[in-house]
């Protein structure tokens, strides 16, 4: 069998079409590859020497859950030495929450101690749908320069087609109406470029995490609209709580300052009788509850 040297390991783990990064018992990064620094936009000179700790990746869990605080998969494998895999959000360089599958395993020295662990992780986005969807929007002059999501448009567009599809067969469909809390403070304190890459990266959070059919598109200023298919009462709040959460849980490193926004959400089902007007005033009265109550939560109804 022909064995490789560690010049060619390397150049193969480099080239790997997943992300590869590997840490020592201490978790400090050792070897970061080309597609690590693809997802997640971070080159290996910014990361190398540094620990998964820092604020680098933060990896987010479902319930977002900070697993760099107390839950690092990978410090349980460093303890046990048992593989794990999981499915989380990293945080990108510029901003927005990445969802990726991992998977996690021990490295060990020919004695069986460990020396390290090494994690793998495959971007799972929906680049392609994202991509199709922004050129056929492009073509009908309907997507929002700045976010590149549907403009206002388009989102009355499709609540127009959803409603008929609905009447039609009765395919259930949500939506959510979602303003960004105090933004105003954003723009007034970094200044109005700061607040423009806010709304970029938060679209991205968006569009990154959505499915094919997912629709979500820019109402206006700060506001946003998503719809949603096949979602049950139970399923509204769940969904539109983790739309929350991953926003929350996005930011950007914006010189010494970490740019961070929440979003208070309203989130309702298509009812008998609906019309487009009707359904985004429903929306938008369940989104002035969650400003009421506090920002930074999700209203139903
Ligand atoms: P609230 O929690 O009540 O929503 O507070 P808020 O500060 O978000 O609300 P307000 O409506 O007072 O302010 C919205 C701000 O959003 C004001 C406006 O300058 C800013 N804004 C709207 N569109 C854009 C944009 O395209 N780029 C930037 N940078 N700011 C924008
Ligand atoms: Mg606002
Ligand atoms: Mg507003």
């Amino acid at each position: 069998m022909c064995r490789l040297d560690e010049k060619n390991y390397r150049i193969i783990l480099d080239e790997l079409y997943d992300g590869l990064y590997f840490v020592d018992h201490n978790r400090i990064i050792t070897f970061w590859n080309k597609a690590a620094e693809r997802i997640t936009g971070f080159t290996a000179k910014e990361v190398l020497g540094s620990s998964c700790e820092d604020d680098i990746l933060t990896h987010v869990d479902n319930a977002g859950n900070n697993l760099c605080m107390g839950h690092c998969p990978l410090a349980a494998t460093l303890d046990d030495q048992s593989p794990r895999a999981a499915q989380v959000y990293l945080h990108h360089k510029q901003g927005h929450r990445v969802p990726v599958s991992v998977r996690i395993s021990a490295l060990t020295n020919e004695t069986g101690a460990v020396i390290g662990a090494a994690e793998l992780f495959t971007d799972i986005s929906d680049h392609r749908a994202n991509e199709l969807r922004v050129k056929e929007l492009e073509q009908l002059a309907l997507v929002d320069k700045l976010t590149q999501l549907a403009n206002r448009r388009y989102i009355e567009s499709q609540l127009d087609k959803h409603l008929t599809q609905f009447r039609r067969t009765l395919l259930p469909f949500a939506v959510y109406f979602f303003d960004i809390d105090h933004f105003k403070k954003i723009n007034d304190t970094y200044g109005h470029d700061a607040g423009d890459t806010v709304l970029k990266f938060l679209a991205k959070t968006l569009t990154d995490n959505g499915r094919a059919f997912d629709i979500y598109g820019r109402w206006g200023g700060e506001e946003f609209i998503a719809i949603i298919r096949n979602l049950d009462r139970e399923n509204l709040f769940t969904f539109g709580e983790r739309l929350r959460m991953l926003v929350e849980q996005s930011y950007l490193k914006w010189g010494e300052h970490r740019l961070s926004v929440t979003i208070s959400l309203g989130g309702t089902l298509v009812q008998n009788n609906d019309t487009v007007d009707s359904l985004v005033k429903r929306a938008d009265r369940l989104l002035y509850s969650s400003k009421k109550n506090g920002r930074n939560r999700l209203t139903i109804g």
